[in-house]
């Protein structure tokens, strides 16, 4: 069976209640595993972190690059999701040295950053909360820093093999003024769905059935729909420009050598070869 290319799904009840949004990340979460080579634990976290941050810029900022980042209490490495405007996503996967994986659990933080238009960056943290899944501290943050009442539920189910195989999750946000009655029934259907992994199992899942058991017996209007995909967007020139922040004694040092540069991608394990040409060019802005 071929496999299928991972979507966004957007929808909104007709009466203005509720907006929604779906997202399968099964493709998406599995290369971010296998290029992190996630272990153990981190396989389900940090596949949650990635779907959750996709589906965060998807509300927050769909123009914008969303990072997520979920730390450990001792600070001992950390996880990273980024996901880009034009639906690629990626990530980093930050062990200490001595450390086999990044362990998430009480008392770690998430911490959402935005890249604005301008330039500047919009960043708040949040602690995971009782349950420290990366649902709940999406939520908390949702309501802490935006003010605004969101369910959130992102998950993903192994299969034999110890891999990712299916990732998804929705965020459904409630709209100003909303009516009693069904703020009730769309509470009480949550109440059923906030683990969202036993829907995930299901062999007829897809975005597009998650939304219509989540809007079940609701007039819903679906609004738009795009791809997601593991994919670094990394190339040269930014390579050689994040060489700029460093000391001018360190370049001086590295053209004294003459040889070519090797940078690899954290995220995606490209290789670089920066000629000495173009370090020169770093000490010389003309
Ligand atoms: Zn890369």
């Amino acid at each position: 069976m071929a496999e299928r290319v991972d979507t966004v799904l957007r929808a909104m009840t007709n009466d203005g209640a509720f907006r929604v949004i779906v997202v399968e990340s099964t493709q998406t979460v599995r290369g971010a595993n296998e290029c992190q080579r996630a272990q153990g634990a981190e396989t389900t976290v940090f596949g949650d972190l990635l779907t959750g941050t996709v589906l965060f810029r998807e509300t927050m900022s769909p123009q914008l690059r969303v990072q997520g980042i979920a730390k450990p209490e001792n600070g001992q490495g950390q996880l990273v999701a980024d996901s880009h405007p034009s639906g690629d996503v990626r990530g980093l996967i930050q062990r200490r040295t001595g450390q086999p994986q990044v362990e998430i659990g009480c008392g770690s933080t998430l911490c959402m950053l935005r890249s604005l238009q301008n330039g500047s960056i919009n960043q708040g943290i949040v602690g995971l909360g009782e349950k420290a899944t990366i649902s709940e501290g999406l939520m908390i943050y949702m309501q802490q820093s935006e003010q605004i009442v969101t369910m959130i539920a992102v998950g993903g189910v192994l299969g034999a093999d110890g891999k990712i195989s299916r990732a998804g999750g929705y965020l459904i946000q409630l709209l100003p003024g909303v009516p009693r009655g069904p703020l009730m029934v769309m509470t009480e259907r949550l109440q059923d769905y906030q683990n969202i992994e036993p829907l995930l199992h299901r062999d007829d899942f897809s975005p597009r059935w998650l939304l219509s058991e989540l809007l079940f017996k609701m007039d819903y209007t679906e609004l738009q729909q795009s791809e997601i995909r593991f994919n670094c967007w990394c190339d040269e020139l930014r390579v050689v420009a994040s060489l700029a922040t460093l000391p001018r004694s360190d370049l001086e040092e590295l053209l004294a050598a003459n040889e070519p540069l090797e940078i690899e991608c954290d995220y995606c394990h490209k290789e670089y070869h920066i000629a000495p040409s173009q370090l020169r060019g770093l000490l010389d802005p003309n």
